[in-house]
């Protein structure tokens, strides 16, 4: 057993340490409030931040989970606000779906220009008549001839306006055949295509990325734009949040590594009756469980990603751990998070300081985004009930 990351994964966790303390940290409000810039959106893919897990002949560098890991935590140090680790781990994780089971002529339309920042990619599940309950989804695609014929809605789609206005599209998940999840297909669909509608939702968080509704009216896209086989789209879709769920429990780590470092620093230097806020033993105390509990969950979370990068052997373990790191990982995230900004008093609760953006990115993960709760509790209680 070793606990120590290799060489290679020190000096690529301190290599985006570095980069990233200097291109995302000091635009944290410009990103909360205006979007992910474009300019660091094409400047990361030159180190190939968005194809870190495809392969290399559509643009990859065919990295670890490990790796994913570490970049989902440190850009989530930088951007606590979670908006540019939303945008990493959609393009890693559903763009590794699509890596492994798309044709090859797909794999080759698509992924070069998410890896180059062109277009985005992202995942489009959710209806509005529910997120959790995927295999009884609604949304339709019916063969004629060569094409697919969709109609439906999703809802809380991330990338909505991305996907609009950098070109890109979401990988759909539709209903090709009867009822239940065997039923289910998946299929990249351009959101541009014509017969598609976009609407925005105002969220609470993570606003540097967009959130929205997609209306299907008679949209017609080439049997081209199928991933794998038919009918097969929840397993793939299974496969994926199995993935998804590790890079989100590794940036929910990284926002709160980096506000507990703020809240240490500000305990060992604010007084209050005459001492140090951390010599007040119910601070100090409070302090250690935090800290103990980030580490437990961090733990956790690379446990999980190395279960992935060792699929073959571990596949049965997989979803039972993905779904205990993203079951974890937001709630210990979100006690460090309040706590800190207890610590901090009057300005915790200010725009000055930035945690208030950490608390409202982090919500999306404890309501619901990549799975609710209650569902990672279904997932881990029905493998360890079996
Ligand atoms: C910011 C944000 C971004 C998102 N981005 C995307 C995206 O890009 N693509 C996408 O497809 N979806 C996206 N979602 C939607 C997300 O996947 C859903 O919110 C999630 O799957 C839950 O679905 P729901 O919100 O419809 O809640 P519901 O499924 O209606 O569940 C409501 C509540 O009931 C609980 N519940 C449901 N079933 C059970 C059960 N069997 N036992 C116990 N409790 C249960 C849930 O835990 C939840 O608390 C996003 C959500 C958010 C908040």
């Amino acid at each position: 057993m070793d606990f120590e990351f290799s060489d290679e994964e020190k000096i690529f966790q301190e290599n985006l340490r570095d980069y990233f303390s200097k291109s995302l940290r000091p635009r944290i409000r410009e990103i909360d409030e205006k979007g992910i810039p474009k300019d660091f959106i094409l400047d990361a893919s030159r180190i190939g931040l968005w194809s870190l897990t495809f392969s290399e002949d559509v643009g990859g560098q065919h990295a670890s989970f490990t790796l994913a890991s570490i970049a989902a935590e440190e850009i989530a140090r930088a951007d606590f606000t979670m908006a540019t680790a939303v945008f990493f781990l959609l393009e890693n994780s559903w763009g590794y779906i699509l890596d492994k089971y798309g044709s090859e002529e797909l794999r080759k339309e698509v992924l070069p220009k998410v890896a180059s920042g062109e277009n985005f990619l992202g995942i489009a599940s959710t209806e509005p008549s529910g997120g959790s309950d995927v295999a009884n989804l609604k949304t339709s695609a019916k063969k004629e001839g060569e094409k697919y014929v969709i109609n439906g809605e999703k809802a809380y789609i991330s990338g909505v306006m991305e996907a609009k206005e950098m070109g890109g599209g979401h990988l759909t998940l539709v209903r090709t055949g009867g009822k239940g999840h065997k039923g289910i297909s998946m299929l990249y669909v351009p959101i541009n295509s014509e017969g598609i509608t976009v609407s925005k939702i105002e969220n609470m968080g993570r606003m540097g990325i967009s959130t929205g509704i997609i209306k299907y009216d008679n949209v017609r896209i080439d049997e081209k734009f199928l991933v794998g086989e038919e009918n097969k789209g929840f397993y793939y879709a299974m496969d994926g949040f199995n993935h998804a769920r590790v890079l989100v429990a590794s940036a929910c780590i990284g926002s709160a590594e980096a506000i507990l470092e703020e809240g240490l620093k500000y305990i060992k230097e604010r007084e209050a009756f005459g001492v140090k806020l951390k010599d007040l033993q119910s601070i100090a105390f409070e302090a250690a469980e935090l800290y103990t509990k980030l580490e437990i969950a961090r733990l956790l979370v690379y446990k999980s990603a190395w279960l992935l990068d060792h699929e073959e052997k571990f596949k049965d373990e997989i979803p039972k751990f993905s779904a205990m790191a993203k079951l974890i990982a937001p709630q210990t995230a979100f006690e460090v998070i309040k706590s800190v900004m207890i610590w901090f008093g009057a300005y915790g609760y200010t725009k000055d300081a930035l945690i208030e953006s950490g608390m409202r990115g982090l919500m999306s993960y404890l309501v619901g985004a990549e799975g609710a709760l209650n569902i990672m509790k279904l997932i881990i209680s029905r493998e360890i009930l079996k």
